[in-house]
């Protein structure tokens, strides 16, 4: 047994019973007695945080790969759940919920992906008397159709992208939406998540191929081949806002984040404020988000997407009803800690701010670190042999990783969030530099020199860039690496 599985394991056992730390004095009354954290990795460790902080017992679940994980040694009860595969274990409905029952936990915390944006499981969770951290099952089940979200906040005077009215269900069909919306077009899946089942057409010729790609891709993804249409923007930003919402209609937002900086569809850094946002435009956005989530009823965290052209003109791309990968950011710049918010209002109370309370200050920037090659993005599972994690001020990581950690193959790659605050961008991004340069990683590659490049460059460093960015910056960075050969 390793010094550090060993010190955990010596901890857990001398531990206080649930009691005694019970007793210990809260600002305010737990929320729950008793929370299961329905995921793994550094997001079930952050959730078992807030319930520390809160005076809340946790119940970890995991699966036969993660026997040693860091979730399950924090957590104060655990249950195994199944094999390594995640439809086995994570995914596994009927395993998640007979923990709860058998730990008698009250409240099931979902994190984001697996079980998070399934409404069926949130129907199971009210079914057998446990409180779901999130949203209804309509609003889930709504939103999750992103065909269906577009039509609501249509109605509701959400901005659209032009695009097909609902779904497309043949080539003919969408000949004549691409002809309407004019080329570039994006066939997307509805039920799309991930970045998968998406197809951009330049041209009519290459539509019914392409058309047929996207459904395929999305069948095997999602088991739902039903796809729309939109028009492709070509270099727009990502720009999502934050909301809470509580159960008496209460909503505000926590400013914007800015995701343009993709690989593929797939975000690798995000930051709070945005650079492409005037004061004028910001409270544009954040407010028609307010508007959209008050229109559905929508409570708990949630995220609302949209795409911002050139011109200053944003376009709602869709909502995620659960904490995001990137929520650290938010909460740096707002002082409002997510998670607890989200068991606090899942438990029925009241927000205790309002939109007026909330002051957004200072810059905060968030690289996501993948257990991968930084340039090939090939998968780099393995045991760590060696780790160090930046600090000082303005840092923090978010990571389930430990000395001696095995990094399974089974699931994400992303091991870690390196967030670095500041009282303005160059601060933040000279901390950022600064805690790259001082974190160790090693027996796994990881994206942690891509990133370092990346901070570097005059076109992060200006603020301008968009989705396209990554793009060309990566060939840029393949013809120096092939001269160099
Ligand atoms: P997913 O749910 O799979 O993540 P999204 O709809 O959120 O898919 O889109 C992911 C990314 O794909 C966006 O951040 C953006 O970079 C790109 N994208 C999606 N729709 C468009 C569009 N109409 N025009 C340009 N880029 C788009």
């Amino acid at each position: 047994m390793s010094a550090i599985k060993r010190m955990l394991a010596e901890r857990k056992s001398a531990a206080p019973k649930p009691a005694v730390r019970n007793s210990v004095i809260q600002a305010e009354d737990p929320p729950f007695r008793k929370v299961l954290i329905a995921n793994r990795g550094e997001i079930a460790l952050r959730i078992i945080l807030a319930c520390k902080e809160l005076g809340i017992q946790t119940v970890a679940v995991y699966s036969e790969a993660d026997r040693h994980a860091l979730h399950v040694r924090f957590a104060d009860e655990e249950v195994c759940i199944g094999p390594p595969p995640s439809s086995k274990s994570y995914l596994n409905i009927p395993q998640v919920i007979a923990a709860a029952e058998v730990t008698g936990a009250e409240a099931i915390h979902p994190g984001y992906g697996f079980l998070s944006e399934n409404p069926h499981f949130v129907d199971v969770c009210q079914a057998c008397g446990i409180v779901f951290i999130g949203p209804n099952a309509d609003i889930i089940r709504m939103m999750g159709n992103k065909a269906q979200a577009k039509a609501t906040m249509k109605a509701a005077g959400v901005p659209m992208m032009p695009g097909s009215d609902g779904l497309v269900a043949t080539v003919e069909e969408a000949l004549e939406w691409a002809e309407k919306i004019g080329y570039p077009v994006i066939v997307k899946a509805s039920a799309g998540g991930g970045g998968r089942g998406m197809r951009i057409v330049n041209s009519p010729e290459k539509l019914p191929d392409l058309y047929h790609t996207a459904r395929n891709e999305a069948k095997a993804a999602f088991t739902d081949d039903t796809v729309y249409m939109e028009k492709y923007l070509l270099e727009p930003r990502h720009i999502e806002v934050q909301i809470l919402g509580d159960l008496f209609g209460n909503v505000v937002h926590l400013g914007e984040r800015e995701c343009s900086i993709q690989r593929r569809h797939q975000k690798l850094i995000e930051e709070s404020p945005s650079s492409a946002l005037s004061p004028e435009l910001r409270k544009r956005i954040c407010d028609t988000a307010v508007r959209a989530a008050k229109a559905v009823g929508y409570f708990n965290a949630g995220t609302i997407e949209f795409l911002l052209d050139a011109r200053g003109d944003f376009f709602f791309m869709e909502m995620n009803t659960r904490v995001q990968v990137e929520h650290p950011v938010t909460e740096f710049v707002s002082g409002v800690d997510i998670v607890k918010e989200q068991l606090r209002i899942a438990a029925g109370r009241k927000l205790t701010f309002t939109q007026d309370d909330i002051q957004l200050r200072g810059h905060a920037i968030e690289c996501r670190i993948n257990a991968e090659d930084p340039f090939k993005f090939t998968p780099s599972p393995g045991r760590i042999t060696a780790l160090h994690f930046p600090g000082g001020p303005g840092i923090r990581m978010d990571t389930a990783m430990h000395q001696d950690a095995i990094i399974p193959p089974y699931y994400d790659s992303m091991v870690a969030k390196l967030i670095a605050y500041g009282s303005d961008r160059t601060e933040a991004l000279a901390r950022m530099r600064r805690a790259l340069d001082t974190l160790v990683i090693e027996g796994i590659q990881t994206s942690a020199p891509l990133h370092r490049l990346i901070m570097d460059h005059p076109d992060f460093i200006s603020g301008k860039f968009s989705t396209k960015w990554m793009e060309t910056f990566l060939e840029e960075l393949e013809k120096e690496r092939a001269e160099k050969r």
